[in-house]
């Protein structure tokens, strides 16, 4: 039942009708990743089952990129021109509640946030451009680890990436619960959040409850310090510019008649401007150090880790824009989607490469991103792959113009230039 199918290239077959011949293949294949799911940096059962086959289409294959990061290149005719398309291959620890035939056969780890379908998808471009005879450029498809560590993409370049392959333009796609199945959602500049983690450690002394004036109280300290963060978004920020900070640990003493000479509190940001990021990480500075001056306790503030806002390319994004419409109709595109506070660290490759992140609609049924009953939509392999497929074409394949702002010459490596 979980076995991987065996997908082989046929002569003869044009790449979208690949695809098709394909689909039944990749939507097993998307279960196997389903059962099968590995957390961040552990996507080695995975990364093998990608490099064995784009090695079997005749792709160059590098394993090991950023720890467990793969990546496929294939050189097409005779044009220069290089095009990267990205999936995220890691799972969540989470233990999975679906009792699909294809639920996880690892305890408490899961694919709950579709990278399952990612990797799927990927994978069905790669298979269906194997069969192009008449595409001129480079495709660069980047399987990304560690996506929900939020720091994969960080890793694949550290690991030099662009100097090994240098890229014009970069494309990604996630799914999205809540919007009708396969419609595409994109929209030019910022799109999804910055996000930011912050730990904030506070240090008092201990005294009995019954004695506190011999305490230097870090409970009345982290009340004040959580009311007062709750006014940053509300009292500092522009309303018209979306932002959002929440706290999701709060951690102090151990008993009820022991004032603790510590407490912990972990809080999540989402900004969509680097302003934004800016300010709010200032007004945290700021409303810790002067509460536990006020309060006598020490404070720490330490960012544990943050990724910028994905920030879509405007050029890039009216020209897949025009390709989805050109190819599902415009009902199937919004253009000018909502910004979602949702964070993806495709945003690391947007600061090397002029790229675009896309949504696609997972289905107005489907559990949210992280839920333990979660599930990919199927159907979104072969759209997500079709729209890959026609970008490939429609940017390695078109003429550049006098006013053509597409491609940057020559194309982004990590080397300064
Ligand atoms: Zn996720
Ligand atoms: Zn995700």
């Amino acid at each position: 039942m979980h076995s991987a199918p065996d997908i082989r290239i046929s002569t003869g077959v044009r790449p979208r009708e690949a695809l098709l011949k394909g689909q039944k293949y990749f939507t097993e294949l998307r279960h196997w990743f389903h059962a099968h799911p590995e957390t961040a940096y552990e996507e080695v059962a995975t990364g093998q089952k990608v490099a064995a086959y784009l090695k079997s289409w005749g792709w160059e294959v590098e394993t090991g990129v950023g720890k467990t990061g793969i990546i496929g290149r294939r050189h097409f005719g005779v044009g220069g021109k290089s095009v990267g398309f990205r999936a995220d291959m890691d799972a969540l620890p989470i233990k999975e509640n679906t009792s699909l035939p294809y639920e996880s056969q690892f305890a408490g780890k899961m694919h709950a946030c579709g990278h399952d379908g990612h990797t799927a998808a990927l994978l069905a471009t790669a298979f269906a451009l194997s069969h192009a005879d008449d595409l001129n450029g480079t495709v660069t498809a980047i399987f990304q680890p560690a996506e929900e560590a939020g720091d994969g993409a960080e890793a694949m370049f550290a690991d030099g990436l662009l100097e090994r392959y240098p890229l014009h333009a970069v494309f990604g796609f996630h799914n999205l619960p809540g919007i009708a199945a396969g419609k595409i959602c994109l929209r030019e500049g910022a799109f999804w959040a910055a996000a930011d983690a912050i730990e904030i450690r506070l240090e008092g002394r201990s005294s009995h409850g019954a004695q506190p004036h011999l305490s230097r109280d870090v409970i009345a300290a982290v009340a004040a310090i959580v009311t007062s963060l709750n006014t940053i978004v509300s009292r500092n920020m522009d309303p018209a510019d979306n932002t959002s900070i929440s706290i999701g640990r709060l951690h102090a003493g151990s008993t009820w008649n022991v004032i603790p000479d510590a407490a912990v509190l972990q809080v999540s940001i989402r900004s969509f401007s680097t302003e934004s990021r800016v300010l709010i990480l200032k007004r945290i500075r700021q409303i810790v150090s002067g509460i536990a001056t006020a309060m006598d306790v020490r404070s720490e503030l330490e960012v544990l880790h943050g990724c910028p806002a994905v920030t879509n390319d405007a050029d890039l994004t009216r020209l897949a824009g025009d390709v989805a419409v050109k190819r599902f109709g415009g009902r199937n595109v919004e253009k000018r989607a909502a910004q979602l506070t949702l964070s993806d660290d495709f945003s690391v490759f947007q600061q090397h490469i002029p790229g675009v992140y896309i949504g696609i609609g997972n289905g107005l049924k489907s559990q949210p991103l992280h839920h333990p009953q979660y599930d990919f939509g199927d159907t979104l392999i072969k759209r997500a792959a079709m729209l890959w497929i026609e970008l490939a074409y429609e940017f390695l394949n078109r003429r550049v113009t006098a006013n053509d702002n597409i491609l940057p010459n020559p194309p982004r490596t990590g080397r300064p230039r």
